[in-house]
């Protein structure tokens, strides 16, 4: 590896993924290391893989031997140096679930914006202070490398106002109560992406499906968001593995009142134990439930399509119409039966999936007489993490 290197880092509570990129400044740059750190904070196992998915490492600590996540972070750092080939490492982006109203784009990171983004967390208490943390480790470990923020919010900041607030009193919405949408870095990705498959399509309205564990979807018309399912939490549009998706809010009133459930009770509900796991009672994976004989495997899936449609015509409304269907993330980029069960509700749309093309995950698998055109493209936050935290460099 010659030239300049950069680390991309995406730190959830136990787990956190990394990639290394090597830049030469020509072109995209290109992943040349993936791996993880799992079992944060109890039993850490360390992986590393090559750009062609051979195993690089592995390192494992028991107990009472395992570093804090500064020392592992050392760790990892110390063994990036020693595989980069002669590459500098010049910076290391984040992947920072929140950015508020603030940040559109992507920040080179200082004490005073941390200080900002420390004050995100009550927006997403589950996820922000596992990055902030990272990136806190990150500098105390190695204080002179330069380190982004690249946020799931930005891409959607220049939605209109419609489509990022709440009927709720003023006050609240000033106070941050809100629309915000998730996922940017992958609808980022396929915006970017999608004009080089169909180049037609630069201007047009695309609804694009994000369904992997987490799953959204957005409308982008342009290139640009204008209007996404997840609204202020990563809870709000589609039932997820574990997550419910929109609910009445009613619904939370009832369980307060009635079942006399807390917050923190209401939490762990909502973001664990719903979504495909809670209607299914089988797995919040969405394989085994296409194996599965059980009836409300079965259930859980047609719930999934259901809702993945009705969230298609809502979001072409918002832009006045589709001129084309994206999937992406796991279940996107990988389950023929999902993409197909939605083609299928979508018919009256004009919706045609080729069978073949599905079954094969081929770039485009709509029939030539399918009103819409319906892409699989595969989706990198990786990647677009590398090219803000480029950027960033100038
Ligand atoms: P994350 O949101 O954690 O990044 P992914 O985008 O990797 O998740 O998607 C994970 C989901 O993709 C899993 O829940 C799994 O059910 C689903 N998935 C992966 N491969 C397949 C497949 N071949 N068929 C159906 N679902 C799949």
């Amino acid at each position: 590896m010659s030239g300049r290197a950069l680390l991309v880092i995406n730190a959830g509570s136990s787990s956190l993924k990394f990639s290394v990129f090597r830049d030469d400044g020509q072109g995209d740059p290109a992943a040349a290391i993936n791996g993880q750190i799992s079992g944060i904070g109890t039993t850490p196992v360390f992986e590393a893989k090559d750009a062609k998915r051979a195993p690089l490492a592995t390192r494992s600590w028991t107990g009472g031997e395992a570093p804090d996540r500064a020392g592992l972070l050392r760790f990892l750092l110390d063994w990036i140096e020693e595989h980069l080939d002669g590459a500098t490492l010049a910076a290391a982006g984040h992947r920072v679930v929140h950015g508020g109203t603030r940040y559109a784009a992507p920040v080179r990171l200082t004490p005073e914006v941390m200080d900002e983004l420390e004050g995100f967390v009550p927006l997403a208490p589950l996820h922000q202070p596992h990055n902030l943390a990272a990136i806190r480790a990150l500098a105390e470990a190695h204080p002179e490398l330069v380190q982004v923020a690249c946020f799931d919010t930005a891409f959607h900041r220049g939605q209109p106002w419609q489509a990022q607030t709440f009927a709720l009193p003023r006050e609240l919405t000033e106070e941050g109560v809100r629309r915000y949408g998730f996922h940017g870095l992958s609808y980022e990705y396929i915006a970017r992406r999608l004009p080089q498959i169909a180049p037609g399509l630069a201007d047009g309205r695309v609804v694009v499906a994000h369904l992997g564990s987490g799953a959204s979807m957005c409308a982008i018309h342009g290139g640009r968001s204008v209007d996404s399912t997840m609204g202020f939490t990563a809870l709000d549009g589609l039932p997820m593995g574990t997550r419910c998706g929109t609910i009445d809010p009613g619904v939370l009133i009832y369980l307060m009142r009635e079942k006399g459930m807390d917050a923190g009770c209401i939490e762990r509900l909502l973001y664990n134990r719903s979504g495909l796991l809670g209607v299914s009672g089988v797995s919040n994976d969405m394989r085994a439930l296409l194996e599965s004989i059980d009836p409300h495997a079965e259930q859980a899936v047609e719930l999934f399509c259901f809702r993945i449609a009705k969230e298609t015509g809502a979001l072409a409304s918002s832009m006045g119409g589709i001129d084309a269907l994206v999937f992406t993330a796991g279940i996107g980029e990988r389950s023929a039966p999902v993409r197909a069960r939605v083609g299928d509700k979508l018919g009256w749309l004009g919706v045609a999936i080729d069978e073949e093309a599905n079954e094969a995950n081929r770039s485009c698998i709509s029939t030539p007489a399918s009103r819409i055109p319906v892409y699989v493209i595969p989706t990198d936050e990786e990647l677009m993490i590398a090219l803000h935290t480029r950027n960033a460099l100038g």
